[in-house]
């Protein structure tokens, strides 16, 4: 591909790293060969990002290699997944080292800072593509899914929402927002923080849980289809940040409900839980959680102002952001 072969990049950027005790094979033969503790099961996602499509063409390539695997991260803290091993396939038009290395440097610590292993992958000459699948460990028998949400089950998400769409909006529009500096709102874009210690201990709390990758609204559709169940939410207790906040309120709403890329947690929490949520997200260092709703028997998300009107998505486009 370049002054380098194909496998010296693979040894000088993706075999150099710490070992695992689980991980009898890694990188270097046909298949890696793993093994699952006792009495656990294994949890696989896959995701991939198209250059120009999932993020802008001009984003370094350290932001790439960071969210390549924080958006499969979010993927395994939805469903309370301890994080273990990961695979990359990347395809590239070119090998220029100095893009490799910087890709290296986001992908790697992220990858350290789960003590996770990468076991393996492909290196392809192509359009920047990047595709990476992880493998988390979950209890045999656990595992939080879209599919637990019943009535009366509080509505929550974690963080705040809108931020990352905001962001790219500003980048794609080349605008500033009034007041503020762009950088916090680029780090949630760029750098989205996945919610594995969440999502480990809504493990034993949560009834159902999703990550919010397309946008609020959308994203608790998926648990109510999957649940049989219907819900409200109030506007007025979406955890806006200080940027979204700043916004118009119309415009804010529709960020938090439809931007994309948030990469938070949304869940459903049984009325006899409640407590014990909130006492232990008060007492450890975890992400903010926010009650915005509650799960009604009805089908159907009803998004209400604090005059208790509904907001009508149809005529405010809010769905088609
Ligand atoms: P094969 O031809 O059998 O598919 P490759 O020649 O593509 O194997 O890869 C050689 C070894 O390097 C394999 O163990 C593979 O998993 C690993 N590998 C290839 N590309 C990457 C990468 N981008 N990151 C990590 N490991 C990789
Ligand atoms: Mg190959």
């Amino acid at each position: 591909m370049s002054a380098l072969s194909e496998f010296e990049i693979i040894e000088k950027y993706f075999a150099q790293q710490v070992n695992r005790r689980d991980v009898i094979v890694g990188i270097g033969d046909d298949c890696s060969i793993v093994e699952v503790p006792p009495a656990n099961v294994l949890a696989i996602s896959t995701d991939t990002l198209v250059a120009g499509q999932h993020f802008p063409l001009n984003t370094e390539a350290k932001a790439i290699g960071y969210k390549a695997l924080a958006v499969n991260l979010s993927d395994l803290a939805a469903q309370g997944a301890t994080p273990a091993w990961a695979t990359l396939a990347l395809t590239m038009p070119e090998a220029k080292e100095a893009w490799i290395e910087d890709f290296c440097r986001g992908f790697f610590t992220l990858l350290n800072q789960y003590n996770m292993q990468l076991i393996g992958g492909d290196l392809t000459r192509g359009s920047l593509t990047i595709t990476v699948q992880v493998h988390g460990f979950l209890p045999r028998k656990k595992g939080l899914l879209r599919s637990g949400a019943q009535p009366n089950d509080g509505i929550y998400v974690t963080g705040t929402l809108g931020d990352a769409a905001l962001a790219l909006q500003c980048l794609q529009e080349k605008i500033s927002i009034p007041g503020k500096s762009l950088p916090p709102l680029l780090e949630k874009l760029e750098y989205p923080k996945p919610c594995i210690a969440e999502g480990g201990i809504l493990l034993d709390i949560a009834s159902a849980a999703i990550d919010i990758s397309d946008g609020l609204a959308a994203d608790l559709q998926h648990i109510l289809d999957q649940s049989g169940v219907g819900a409200r939410i109030e506007l007025n207790q979406l955890p806006l940040s200080d940027e979204t906040s700043n916004l118009d309120p119309e415009t804010a709403w529709r960020l938090a409900l439809s931007g994309g890329d948030d990469y938070e947690l949304c869940f459903t929490v049984p009325a006899h839980k409640l407590e014990t949520l909130e006492s232990i997200f008060a007492a450890n260092k975890l992400k903010r959680i926010t009650r915005i709703g509650t799960i009604e028997k009805n089908s159907g998300l009803r998004i209400l102002h604090s005059n208790g009107e509904l907001l009508n998505l149809d005529h405010k486009g809010f769905l088609q952001f």
